[in-house]
């Protein structure tokens, strides 16, 4: 394969858990204190928790027509139509093919299965992106096929560098981009221990 600086060259990481990929559609995932201020055609929210669901961030994004993506639990929080999906869901909103895939902590009590959380793959202009949400490292991972995988390092809340190492070994990805690190949890050392560990290619992107 190329460059795997080429594959990422449509993404931007906001700091956090924030993720905007720009081709013909802009999507973001979680977008949460974020300086982006591209109109959104997508957004999609992985749970409920207030460093991934902020309504301020997704007031300042949205327009007439953007489609928001989100899980049950998200609805009470948020004062817009959602389009609601639960692990296992595909749907396609504004022309982006989305699927909803499970997220969560099997050890800890954070992130249960339960709650339903979701990961999106998604696609846009040919590309597969994954973002993971806030999770361990989890048997359907192997289920992943996606171009570019955005994996939580951070630890305590989500795996470490270590994990998602291993995580990011179960799955057919081609370059992997670290996140949910240098706010509340984690910093750049954990996404710097990841590149090292990880036997799939990484870019660690700079916040913009
Ligand atoms: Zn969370
Ligand atoms: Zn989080």
């Amino acid at each position: 394969m190329g460059d795997p600086r080429e594959l990422v060259k449509n993404a931007r990481w906001l700091g956090h858990a924030s993720v905007m990929v720009k081709g013909s559609r802009t999507v973001y995932v979680d977008p949460w204190e974020v300086d982006a201020t591209d109109p959104a055609d997508v957004i999609l929210v992985t749970h409920d928790h207030y460093d991934h669901l902020s309504p301020p961030d997704i007031a300042k994004l949205a327009r007439k027509g953007t489609a928001i993506v989100a899980t049950a639990p998200c609805r009470a929080k948020l004062n817009w139509a959602i389009t609601l999906v639960e692990p296992g869901s595909r749907v396609t909103v504004n022309g982006v093919e989305v699927e909803a895939v499970p997220s969560y902590n099997p050890g800890k009590q954070f992130h249960p299965r339960k709650a339903g959380n979701v990961g999106y793959v998604f696609t846009v202009d040919g590309v597969r992106w994954y973002h993971a949400g806030d999770t361990d490292q989890i048997p359907e991972m192997k289920d992943i096929r996606a171009d570019v995988a955005f994996l939580p390092v951070g630890g305590t809340y989500t795996m470490t560098a270590e994990e998602a190492a291993k995580a990011a070994s179960m799955m057919q990805v081609k370059v992997v981009v670290p996140m949910h690190y240098a706010k509340i949890v984690g910093s750049l050392d954990d996404a710097e221990r990841f590149a090292k560990l990880c036997s799939v290619p990484v870019v660690i992107l700079e916040k913009t």
